[in-house]
């Protein structure tokens, strides 16, 4: 694939991950002095272009210092090994609950394998490469790390996922947020400006948790939200306000459908509340278009929100 990427100042580049699609997936290269950072690694097929990128900006394999995936989902972190391999002085700094998975990728890859079929898994990931253990650091809360002088910050941040670390970048005063901050796609965004969607992807979707995490983050006063889908937002002070409203929507939702058809219900309310939504969002999209651009998110999430339940009936009240 032909190496795509978007400048985004304060040393900070979003590179196009071509999963999927086009403007589906990025990952960040930060760039301090000498020293580098990659936040995501995208899968196995981006490393090519993560190196193409890095020869241009000369940057010398040996002078990326961390590779920082925010969660163990693949098109974050399926990458990781191939990434590591490539990249001798790297360490790779990943949440507690993420390092036995890519340390020891069997049960990543048998998970995907299961969801995906074979073909389909090889398509996406191709395949998942450990990293040895002595490469790996635990990003517990807070973790500070420095490159080359600027303070990156390793926050826990539950709600999308367990495994998820937010990553403070104190000079550009900005998150690379994962998939906490939300989805937005360029293709959605309107002079209203971008549209949030929230991404209730299996299996722990926690949503008190998630709002929690969303005011820590905005305690931070941060001026802008480095998105993995896609790229760069500003104000997210305005933006946090629909994710809030979405998990309490999604909540409502599952909590409101039942019967054997329930995660096709689920997924009929989801298309409805974007549909909406969007439309208040000044949107000027067919339903079919959004469709497009949001079936697979959508399905996902439904699968999600049914999981949720399923959790809460094994739990004992
Ligand atoms: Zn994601």
């Amino acid at each position: 694939m032909k190496l795509s990427f978007h400048d985004l100042g304060w040393g900070i580049t979003c590179i196009e991950t071509y999963f999927h699609r086009e403007g589906l997936a990025g990952c960040y290269l930060v760039q301090q002095g000498e020293a580098a950072a990659l936040i995501d690694t995208g899968t196995a097929y981006t490393t090519p272009n993560i190196m193409e990128l890095l020869e241009l900006r000369n940057i010398q394999p040996k002078q990326v210092r961390y590779v920082i995936p925010t969660h163990v989902h693949l098109d974050h972190a399926g990458g990781a090994g191939q990434l590591m391999e490539q990249l001798p002085n790297a360490s790779l700094v990943v949440h507690p609950l993420g390092v036995r998975h890519l340390t020891d990728p069997g049960r990543l890859t048998a998970g995907a394998t299961a969801v995906y079929g074979e073909e389909q898994f090889y398509n996406n990931f191709k395949e998942l490469l450990p990293v040895p253990r002595e490469r790996v650091i635990e990003a517990t809360d807070q973790l500070s790390i420095d490159l080359n002088g600027r303070r990156l910050v390793c926050l826990d941040s539950p709600g999308h996922a367990r495994h998820h670390n937010c990553i403070w970048d104190e000079t550009s005063r900005g998150f690379f947020t994962g998939d906490t901050f939300g989805i937005a796609y360029p293709e959605l965004a309107t002079d209203q400006g971008p549209f949030m969607l929230l991404p209730s992807t299996p299996v722990q979707f926690d949503p008190e948790a998630w709002h929690k995490t969303l005011n820590r983050l905005m305690s931070y006063n941060p001026e802008r939200m480095f998105l993995t889908h896609y790229c760069g937002v500003e104000q997210p002070e305005i933006l946090s306000g629909p994710l809030h409203e979405e998990i309490d929507a999604y909540v409502d939702i599952a909590l409101s459908s039942n019967g054997e058809k329930r995660q096709e219900m689920i997924r009929a309310k989801l298309d409805a509340l974007y549909f909406e939504r969007l439309e208040q969002h000044g949107s000027k999209l067919s339903n079919e278009q959004i469709h497009q651009v949001l079936d697979m998110d959508l399905g996902l999430c439904a699968q999600g929100l049914e999981v949720w339940l399923q959790r809460r009936e094994s739990q004992p009240a």
